[in-house]
């Protein structure tokens, strides 16, 4: 049995690498991949590490292909943001998360917030802000239900970058870093942008528990974001000692396997979704 089963671990991991034996065959199905309606969105709860509450969550893309099967966002998005494919998939992903904010609204579940990824190159087209503007007016959503994550790769041009979420911040969006301390820009930009919350790589938490310099690191973008009045939320909790080392270093947010893997809306319905009114 034991054979067996490696056997079958075996298969399994060619099966995954077998999965496109190349990139313009990806690139092909990739392409077809929104009408095929191959795409899904999974959540990831946040949770309140003092309360307990969730009152937000991470949409996450999910491509399950009807040939090779399921394709990680780690293989997909870069070959969708080489190939440009990305504004078409970033512009599916905002609709549907509009389209889920505005059921939960017209329904009357309570109040939550949605955090997207946004790409580099999503961010940068010019208009960015107004397409953002154009989907909250066109579903009725509150703004500040939606979250914007932007990586510090996005931030590129400084007078362009700060006009944009300048416009963001005026429309009432919320506006994250993501992966932060991992990018190789400067802090500078942290006091001339108007971020609302700061989300701590999970390269820093991972063996956190272990590893003294990742606990100070944590620790020492935790007190940043508080002195600069932002939220902090920390990525890829896995262990209950490494929400012992957050809450103790006053952090407010966490998101992880620990709590919960990104699920599908049904179980998110189930799950955290209640009616405020009848
Ligand atoms: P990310 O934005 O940093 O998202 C966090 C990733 O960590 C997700 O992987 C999530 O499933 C995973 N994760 C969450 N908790 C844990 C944990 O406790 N341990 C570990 N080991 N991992 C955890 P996922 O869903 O595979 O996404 C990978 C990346 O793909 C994302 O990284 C993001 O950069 C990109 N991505 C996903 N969806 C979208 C999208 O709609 N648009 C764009 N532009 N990029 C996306
Ligand atoms: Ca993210
Ligand atoms: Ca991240
Ligand atoms: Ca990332």
């Amino acid at each position: 049995a034991k054979d067996r089963g490696r056997a079958h671990y075996r298969f399994y991991q060619e099966q995954m690498n077998l999965a496109f034996p190349n990139d313009a065959l990806m690139e092909s199905h990739l392409r077809r991949a929104i009408e095929k309606e191959e795409f899904s969105i999974h959540y990831q709860p946040q949770v309140n590490l003092v309360t307990g509450e969730i009152n937000s969550f991470e949409a996450l893309l999910r491509w399950n292909n009807r040939k090779f099967g399921y394709v990680s966002p780690m293989n997909f998005i870069p070959l969708a943001e080489e190939s440009g494919m990305i504004m078409q998939i970033g512009e599916w992903v905002l609709e549907e998360v509009c389209k889920q904010l505005k059921y939960w609204q017209e329904k009357g579940y309570r109040p939550v917030r949605i955090a997207v990824n946004i790409s580099p190159k999503q961010f940068i087209q010019d208009n960015f802000a107004r397409k953002i503007n154009e989907k909250i007016q066109k579903y009725g959503i509150s703004p500040s239900s939606l979250e914007v994550e932007i990586t510090e790769s996005a931030m590129t041009d400084m007078q362009d970058t700060f006009s944009t979420l300048k416009e963001l911040k005026n429309i009432g969006v919320v506006i994250s870093i993501d992966d932060f301390g991992t990018g190789y820009s400067s802090l500078s930009y942290l006091k001339k942008y108007p971020i609302d919350i700061i989300k701590i790589d999970q390269s820093f938490i991972k063996d956190m528990e272990l590893d003294d310099k990742n606990t100070a690191i944590a620790r020492t973008i935790i007190q940043l974001a508080h002195n600069l009045g932002m939220e902090v939320i920390a990525e890829g909790v896995e262990k209950d000692r490494q929400v012992e080392i957050l809450k103790a270093a006053n952090c407010q947010k966490a998101q992880g396997y620990l709590f919960s893997k990104p699920v599908s809306i049904e179980h998110i319905n189930e799950s955290y979704m209640q009616r405020t009114k009848p």
